[in-house]
């Protein structure tokens, strides 16, 4: 049996449970901590709303939370793991770096594949800094339309890493665009694509781009809910009814994308942006999403294997 790395131990597929596979309890954009005049990050008050969002999840009945935070966009394992222990929900923290244009980029944009690769494994199998925590799945991103050197050459590190250590990979995709170009990259690395998450791809609502890519054997994230500033949530749902209707229920992931807390200022965002985030909560899903696609004859069963059992086969398998 396949042991999983959470922030609090290990654990195995069958006891993940109900999973969200896509949120986030902290985000802080590289510079962060060199703005003076924010207000000052204040730790306890912050992880009483992570800690706060993870028990109403609980009271959901959700189990395992994956914070697919790159490690260099404010990743802090041990604020996680406070979290995961004050809420008892499992959470699994991730290594790899953002995309090109958001990440924290001057250093590893010097060093070869094989040694960001090898930092990888480092998190994956002995933890990441002092903490002893380790990272269960790898993350990797693209840029909308584009993959650039830099990031294609972290996708090849997630590649390698996953290749020594079965640590499955979760990748971000701008505006559901290159999934595609993501896939080949993998393959021309020898991964399977079933050990792979094409993240954010409802991103576009192309029916051509989803099944091109599961038809390749990978999982879609259907992970953005309640951002209808990005991409409406009723394409989301129109796209996802129909996959799911003509059968690809065991090859996709639900989940929000959402930002429990934000170091330094945040979003900066006007009423009408307000409005166009105001779903963007994990309990999305839960209390508006589910019960449309029940409204759109999608069965409780399919709804069980997207959010027990996918999460269960990706992370075993
Ligand atoms: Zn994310």
């Amino acid at each position: 049996m396949k042991t999983i790395n959470t922030v609090t131990g290990t654990t195995t597929a069958e006891k993940l449970g109900m999973t969200l596979m896509h949120e986030h309890l902290m985000v802080g954009w590289g510079g962060w901590e060199l703005d003076c005049t924010a207000p000052r990050f204040e730790r306890k008050a912050a992880l009483k709303v992570a800690t706060d969002r993870l028990k109403e999840l609980r009271d959901l009945g959700l189990n395992t939370f994956l914070d697919p935070c790159p490690m260099d966009i404010g990743r802090d394992v041990e604020f996680i793991a406070e979290a995961a222990g004050a809420s008892g929900i499992q959470l699994i923290c991730t290594t790899g770096l953002y995309k090109e244009d958001l990440g924290n980029t001057a250093y590893f944009k010097q060093r070869p594949v094989d040694e960001i690769s090898a930092v990888y494994v480092k998190e994956i199998t002995a933890g990441i800094g002092r903490t002893g925590i380790k990272a269960g799945a790898i993350k990797c991103a693209t840029s909308k339309g584009k993959i650039t050197e830099y990031e294609d050459k972290c996708l090849r590190a997630a590649a390698r890493a996953h290749l020594k250590t079965g640590a499955p990979i979760m990748t971000h995709t701008d505006d559901g665009t290159m999934g595609r170009e993501q896939l080949d990259i993998f393959v021309s690395e020898g991964v399977e694509l079933k050990h792979v998450i094409v993240g954010h791809s409802c991103g576009a609502s192309d029916l051509r781009y989803h099944t091109d890519m599961l038809d390749r054997g990978c999982y879609l994230g259907f992970d953005r809910f309640g951002l209808d500033i990005l991409h409406p949530d009723r394409l989301r749902l129109a796209a996802l009814i129909g996959l799911l209707g003509i059968g690809f229920e065991r090859q996709i992931g639900l989940s929000h994308d959402s930002v429990a807390c934000w170091l330094g200022r945040g979003l900066d965002l006007t009423p009408e942006m307000e409005a166009g985030i105001r779903n963007w909560q994990p309990t999305h899903i839960f209390k508006n999403i589910l019960p449309a696609m029940r409204t759109a004859g999608v069965s409780d069963e399919k709804v069980q294997t997207m959010m027990v059992e996918n999460p269960r086969r990706y992370f075993e398998s």
